[in-house]
């Protein structure tokens, strides 16, 4: 059986130059006051979760109340910690009449700290819920070091800003009929690994998308020759924020079919968001897919655990960029 390489290039940039740690992102002040300190304006804010534990992609609802004056239509807040200790609103809503509240709760992989905050309203002031933990759980893995996972670029971990959706376009001249809907789904898997949001813009020619994906041969994109079933370029700031990335599937190895291409598109989507090779074969980010049935069914559906801690550590969970 034939080893497909599947390597990822890196954009010349002089990004690569400054290694310095860019992520050191500016500690910002706690929001929320706490618990009120008046009793004539106070109001208090409790939380409850459906369940403490659950997988990635299930539903977990955040209920709560807000009690005393002015808890009726009042707007509150769900919020979330980042690694670095700041606190980030998810979304907002108004409470009933009687005042309920209920939040939908993230759905990927990490372990989520939570409140709820009700805004000011008149004179009653801020109230904060306790904080409650939503532990994300994943599948199996196909095991591995944690530690087997590498940034695309040396001395530093680029990511792209988790706070903003990250617009998607794919190109699907001379692609295989399935190809949008498998796409759409490894974007989708990814977000539960990572916390990113993509947004998937459609097909045709590249705009201004920030990731697009296309079908070309060696003679269009030259780091396709040889073996090398897909090539993922990115580009990235100074201050490491991966800003572009277009990924490019050989239309050489198109007859491999559908299971091992959403494999390899995994994997190119791996290093879209920031992750390089890893000697390690039990991961995605190994650099070879063997092409026969158990491996490339393997690889489209399961991840190492160095793959999940890296995806983990490139996406949301350490907060907004700028
Ligand atoms: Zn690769």
């Amino acid at each position: 059986m034939p080893l497909r390489p599947v390597r990822s290039a890196l954009a010349g940039s002089a990004a690569l130059a400054t290694s310095v740690a860019c992520l050191a992102l500016a500690p910002a002040p706690a929001l929320g006051a706490g618990t009120t300190s008046s009793r004539a304006t106070a109001s208090t804010v409790s939380v409850k979760l459906d369940r403490a534990t659950a997988k990635i992609g299930t539903k977990v609802v955040l209920r709560g109340s807000v009690k005393g004056a002015s808890k009726a239509k009042r707007k509150v807040s769900l919020q979330t910690r980042d690694a670095k200790g700041r606190w980030r609103t998810l979304e907002s809503r108004r409470t009933k009449a009687d005042g309920s509240f209920a939040f939908p709760t993230p759905t990927w992989n990490r372990t989520h700290p939570l409140r709820v905050r009700a805004a000011a309203a008149g004179k009653v002031k801020v109230g904060t819920s306790k904080v409650v933990k939503l532990k994300r759980t994943i599948p199996a893995t196909t095991g591995g070091s944690a530690k087997a996972w590498t940034p695309l670029f040396d001395g530093m971990v680029a990511r792209w800003n988790p706070c903003a959706p990250i617009t998607v376009r794919a190109d699907k001249t001379n692609a295989p009929s399935w190809f949008v809907k498998e796409l759409k789904s490894v974007l989708a898997e990814n977000s539960l690994y990572t916390g990113l949001t993509f947004d998937f813009e459609g097909t045709g020619a590249r705009k201004d998308s920030d990731i697009y994906v296309q079908w070309r041969t060696a003679k269009k994109i030259p780091s396709l020759a040889g073996d090398t079933s897909g090539v993922t370029r990115t580009g990235v700031t100074r201050q490491g924020e991966l800003v572009t990335a277009r990924i490019s599937l050989d239309l050489a190895d198109y007859f491999y079919g559908r299971t091992f291409w959403r494999s390899v598109m995994r994997h190119e989507l791996a290093h879209a968001v920031g992750l390089d090779h890893v000697k390690d074969s039990k991961q995605r980010m190994y650099a070879y897919t063997i092409v026969d049935a158990p491996n490339a069914k393997r690889w489209s559906k399961t991840w190492g655990a160095g793959d999940v801690a890296g995806l983990k550590r490139v996406g949301a969970t350490y907060g907004c960029i700028g």
